[in-house]
């Protein structure tokens, strides 16, 4: 028996998908282990048996990855078989994902600075993944007050930011007597009342602009909310149904239900909105389920040309949550479903948080992202609290070590930034304010230096 921290195995070695992994929890006793084991000594223990690859399946593979024509979208059958693929097929699978990504957006990687405001943690779903909600009454149960909205708006303005990423829970006050109650006290008639008067004011007093995460949305509120922020967000996480299912990720989870989801980010392309959305992984979903969720957003944007950026988000465990047991989705994982997603979205934006992968996140720029979503000088990521952003100056060293420069974005990407600052109104007016001639925030790159 051999075993060996996982974090001093070659990469390779690591994440192959011809391994077969078992995963125990830390502290229980682990099974009898077969011959060549990895062991990590995170809080999951993974247990490593090897198998070789099929040749048959690195024919495919191999012929898959030689039928890539760059630039062009791939099938969902060749995305099947890629999103599988060996450890030994790995580095051709991402030499392709990265070209697809030079020939789009080349040698630049961009990110939003960011305040993020989390205006109450109230929740009426309970994902079994989510360390950010509360009920009423749990330590650190919060609404934001508009001074606290706008204190902190402000000092992320001192710090350059451009975004104010307002996140919440999803209809709280329809669930919680404790939230109607708060509202009232506020003055508002729901949630998304609050939110939307909240979007305004740090349209109004400061230079940041919204960009509002609620959930599932009518059309009526996404138009409201259009009218202040230039860009919204709704992820799908997965088209998945499974995971309703008793004792998965969305079991009590009503805004969760795929279709609905679908529903709201089609309603916002009917209305031209730009829309960020993406998919989560590693919460119970199949390599197939990934690509279905992948090849859904690619449709919808196809039809409505509204999606602005698909994020790859991988599932962190954390000790307080349903799913503390649950193994987290490995490098190996992460880096093919990236580079899949580039393949089968050639032309649009892909990010992957990089406070997710810390600390070898820079390797999701081999898997074809272009983007590293919001990042903070100011407040901490209040989806993942233990996992703290990059300083911006690390950022851009290993984004320059990855041979891109890294730029400042605005909340809203640079190919939807001319239609929206064409507008009239306050909106519009800043955002013509914040923008360069690229749609990009002006002198973004001169300000990387001043944070923190
Ligand atoms: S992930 Fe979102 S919808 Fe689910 S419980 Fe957390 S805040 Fe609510």
């Amino acid at each position: 028996m051999i075993v060996t921290p996982v974090a001093k195995q070659p990469m390779a070695l690591r994440n192959s998908a011809a391994l077969k992994v078992i995963t125990v929890v830390s502290g229980t006793r682990p099974p009898t282990l077969p011959c060549s084991t990895v062991v990590s000594f995170d809080s999951i223990v993974t247990l490593t048996a090897i198998t070789p690859t099929p040749p048959e399946r690195r024919l495919a593979c191999a012929a898959d990855l030689a039928a890539v024509s760059p630039g062009e979208p791939i099938s969902r059958e060749t995305a099947l078989r890629l999103i599988q693929c060996s450890d030994e097929d790995l580095p051709g699978l991402l030499a392709l994902a990265r070209a697809a990504k030079e020939r789009f957006k080349p040698g630049v990687i961009t990110y939003s600075r960011k305040v993020f405001l989390p205006l109450t943690n109230l929740c009426r779903d309970y994902c079994g993944y989510c360390t950010f909600r509360r009920d009423p009454g749990d330590p650190g149960a919060h609404t934001m007050t508009p001074e606290e909205v706008l204190a902190v708006a402000r000092a992320g303005e001192k710090l350059g930011c451009t975004e104010a990423l307002f996140s919440l829970g999803d209809k709280p006050e329809l669930l919680f007597p404790e939230m109607r109650e708060t509202l009232r006290r506020l003055g508002y008639k729901s949630t998304l009342h609050y939110l939307e008067a909240m979007c305004e004011l740090v349209l109004r007093q400061t230079s940041l602009l919204p960009h509002p995460n609620p959930g599932l949305l009518s059309v009526e509120w996404i138009a409201r909310l259009a009218a202040v922020s230039p860009s919204m967000g709704l992820m799908l996480e997965t088209t998945s149904t499974a995971l309703l299912a008793a004792g998965a990720a969305h079991d009590n989870a009503p805004d969760k239900v795929p279709a609905r989801r679908l529903r709201t980010i089609e309603d916002a392309g009917k209305q031209h909105v730009p829309f960020t959305t993406g998919l989560l992984v590693g919460i119970g979903e199949s390599a197939e389920d990934r690509v279905d969720t992948l090849v859904a957003i690619r449709d919808l944007h196809e039809r409505y040309g509204h999606i602005q950026e698909v994020i790859v988000q991988n599932f962190r465990v954390k000790p307080d949550i349903p799913m503390a047991h649950w193994p987290e989705p490995s490098r190996g994982d992460m880096l093919r479903t990236v580079a899949v997603a580039r393949l089968l979205l050639p032309r649009m934006n892909i990010q992957a948080p990089p406070n997710l992968s810390a600390p070898y996140y820079e390797e999701l720029v081999d898997a074809g992202i272009n983007d590293w979503g919001g990042v903070s000088p100011l407040t901490p990521d209040y989806i993942n609290p233990e996992k703290p952003w990059p300083h911006l100056e690390q950022l851009r060293l290993r984004t320059e070590a990855k041979r891109c420069s890294l730029r400042q974005r605005l909340p809203v990407y640079p190919e939807f930034v001319d239609a929206a600052a064409a507008k009239s109104g306050l909106l519009a007016e800043k955002l013509r304010a914040a923008a360069d001639d690229h749609g990009l925030v002006s002198n973004g790159l001169v300000r990387i230096g001043r944070a923190r």
